[in-house]
């Protein structure tokens, strides 16, 4: 039997301890190989209706050893994720029951599934498209209620649609410039056929662009906003970090620069996800340790998406804050008063002049005022005015975005072809890399070496 067809196992939830373990197998042979380790005082597996639930014990039939109590649901092809026979095993969730189930039903004829394995076959098998099986591992990584609905868009298809519209039309244009050139009865059929080509390029050129529109803030949503916490020692970085987190991840201290480590942490900002990078502040500095840090934290604000810039306004601007200012003038910044419980030192009118003035927020760390504007700041920032597009489609997955640019640079090629007088036949090739393109973001025209590569970032049993 090829590989393919073999019937796979794996553990489908995660490890450790819960209430229930359920082991899945997918294959023609699913069925045969669950009765053989099953027990119930009534039928087989194999003669119970498709889409039903059974009780019953998992055996080890060469030792006669009972392994588990379990709930098993039998799921018979077509109708099904992987659209092969699916069988579950629910067993109680403690650690060795769910792997010793898993071991008989290896045992027994079952091969250890890949990572990524059931949804590969899905793909395969033709019941969800390419971008649809990212959308179903974006979808285990989402980490806000939002980016799960763009995911969940993504698995329903609302993304393969608009790409298989797209190449439909690409394609209709194609055939007709096949017909053109096959029967050019006409004297200005080349020049017909240039005009339906250019035409048609730059209509789809919009709809691309049009998405890649959606590219930045879906990507966002996806990966996380990466946002670089600066400001001078002891202004109260940490403890802002630790308040978005909620919880003692950082390093609170009353010594100046002692936050040396650059850490990442997640945090829900009101539906936006924000990649946290605590640093240890931008300065020159003699220790070797807090170098490390320092630089660090330069990379960390070339490579942010959000700066977070820190003032203590209980001290008086110094070179340094000004520094830190100049170094941010490019990022998407956000200026914090902060410790306001104190009394004032800042010269707010000349911080005015250096930075905008609206970019300014007021807080105390200390008694918790303030951060609820900086909150409301940040989700402004990114979905100012969108609560109405809930539902539009986003992209947001590198891939996807990579292969978009690539296809609009396609169409720019067709369109100044056509404008610096190319021959069609010429022309008509980058068209019909557009759509090649177009193709592989659905994975209706991609390569072995892909699929392996995509499905290996997925994980075990899923
Ligand atoms: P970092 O070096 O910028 O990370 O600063 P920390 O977060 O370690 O804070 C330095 C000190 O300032 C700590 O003792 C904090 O408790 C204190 N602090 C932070 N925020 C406030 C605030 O809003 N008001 C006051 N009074 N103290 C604060």
């Amino acid at each position: 039997m090829s590989l393919e067809f073999e019937t796979i196992a794996a553990i489908s939830t995660p490890p450790g301890e819960g209430a229930i373990g359920i082991v899945r197998l997918s294959g023609e042979e699913a069925l045969k190989i669950a009765d053989c380790v099953y027990k119930s005082g009534t039928k087989k597996l194999r003669e119970q209706k498709s889409h039903t639930l059974h009780y019953g014990h998992i055996e080890n039939p060469k030792t006669g050893e009972i392994v588990d109590e379990v709930m098993i649901s039998v799921m018979r092809a077509p109708k099904t994720f992987t659209r092969e026979d699916v069988v579950e095993i629910n067993c109680h969730g403690g650690i060795t029951s769910v792997n010793q189930v898993l071991q008989v039903v290896l045992q027994f004829g079952a091969r250890l599934a890949e990572p990524g394995e059931f949804t590969k076959r899905a793909f395969l098998n033709g019941r969800i498209d390419l971008s649809q099986a990212e959308a179903v591992m974006d979808l285990i990584r989402a980490k806000t209620d939002r980016a799960m609905h763009v995911a969940l868009q993504q698995l329903d298809g609302n993304l393969s649609t608009l790409i298989r519209n797209l190449r439909s039309d690409i394609l209709d244009t194609l055939a007709q410039v096949e017909v053109n050139i096959d029967y050019p009865e006409y004297d200005d059929v080349e020049t017909l056929t240039s005009q339906l080509l250019v035409e048609k390029a730059k209509i789809v050129k919009i709809q691309i662009q049009q998405l890649l529109q959606t590219a930045s803030q879906g990507k966002i949503l996806r990966e996380g906003l990466a946002t670089a916490i600066i400001g001078r020692p002891n202004v109260g970085k940490s403890s802002l970090l630790n308040f978005l987190l909620q919880e003692e991840k950082a390093i609170v201290t009353e010594v100046a620069g002692t936050t040396r480590d650059v850490i990442e942490e997640y945090v829900n900002v009101r539906g936006v996800p924000l990649k946290l990078v605590d640093t240890a502040g931008i300065r020159e500095t003699e220790d070797i340790v807090e170098r490390i840090g320092v630089e660090k934290s330069r990379q960390a604000l070339a490579n942010s998406d959000l700066v977070l810039l820190v003032f203590n306004q209980n001290e008086k601007l110094t070179e340094e804050d000004s520094l830190l200012i100049k170094a941010t003038d490019q990022n998407h910044r956000i200026v914090i008063l902060n410790k306001m419980d104190l009394p004032n030192k800042l010269d707010l009118t000349k911080l005015e002049t250096l930075v905008e003035p609206a970019s300014i927020v007021k807080t105390s760390i200390l008694t918790k005022s303030g951060i609820d504007i900086l909150e409301e700041k940040i989700a402004n920032l990114f979905f100012a005015g969108q609560t109405g597009e809930k539902d539009a489609t986003y992209v947001s997955n590198v891939r996807h975005i990579a292969l978009l640019n690539d296809a609009e640079s396609a169409l720019d090629d067709v369109i100044t072809g056509i404008e610096s007088g190319m021959p069609v036949d010429l022309v008509q090739i980058d068209m019909t890399r557009c759509w090649e393109l177009l193709g592989e973001i659905t994975g209706d025209s991609v390569q072995d070496e892909l699929l392996t590569q995509l499905f290996s970032q997925f994980c075990l049993g899923k």
